[in-house]
């Protein structure tokens, strides 16, 4: 269990299953850049987190709910969380993530919402079995079950966040396709900043430049 100033950003899931260098740019070293893709994310999450409830067709819908887990170490905001009358009279929480775009390849948004289950579970100490993405490119619901596979994901990625946490480390760049499309390219610079090619090898390489080209008697 972790205490309250121990939480991370529960929204980091995502940057560390895309790139583990990604999440240390930004949770780490306060890096952040954005491209035209996280504009539109951001746009849409502000339409959603609105800070409001209301009903509707029975289901009571609230939207920018503060959650968090001691068990994962995580705090954050659920987009939406619905509320689904049941058959014995409760109301079940149902979580619902926007996301730009349609479904990505990897389990980061599965992994999220699944993160947004399991802290409802904790602070409502009520079982969420299911929830749904919501894709802004064709405004359309995928629904999600949270399986004892996804939950095991969910852990060892959060356990996976607090390791690199406390190691304060950020992982050495290797370029990959998909660097292409990440926000912090520019920042990241994953051609020339890639294992091998660190600032203090840099460094040594030009003193040592420096050096070779100083009369001789002169070096200190
Ligand atoms: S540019 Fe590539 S290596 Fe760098 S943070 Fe982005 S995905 Fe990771």
């Amino acid at each position: 269990m972790f205490s309250e100033d121990e939480l991370l950003p529960l929204s980091g899931l995502q940057h560390l299953v895309f790139c583990e260098r990604q999440w240390a740019l930004i949770h780490l070293e306060q890096q952040w850049g954005e491209n035209r893709l996280t504009a539109e994310g951001r746009i849409l999450h502000e339409r959603a987190d609105s800070d409001t409830c209301e009903l509707r067709d029975g289901v009571r819908i609230w939207r920018g709910v503060r959650i968090r887990s001691l068990q994962l170490g995580l705090a954050g905001r659920a987009d939406v969380v619905e509320f689904h009358p049941q058959s014995d009279g409760t109301a079940g929480p149902f979580p619902v993530e926007y996301k730009r775009g349609r479904l990505k390849s990897d389990v980061s948004d599965l992994v999220q919402l699944c993160a947004q289950a399991m802290c409802l579970e904790e602070m409502l100490a009520q079982p969420v079995p299911a929830g749904a993405l919501f894709y802004g490119r064709n405004r359309r619901r995928l629904a999600v079950t949270f399986d004892e596979s996804l939950r095991a994901t969910t852990v060892s990625i959060a356990q996976r966040m607090h390791d690199l946490f406390r190691s304060g480390h950020t992982p050495s760049a290797v370029y990959q396709p998909k660097c292409d499309r990440c926000s912090l390219l520019e920042i990241c610079l994953p051609g020339s900043a890639a294992r091998g090619k660190s600032a203090s090898q840099f460094v040594r390489r030009c003193t040592r430049l420096c050096r070779q080209d100083q009369p001789q008697g002169d070096v200190r």
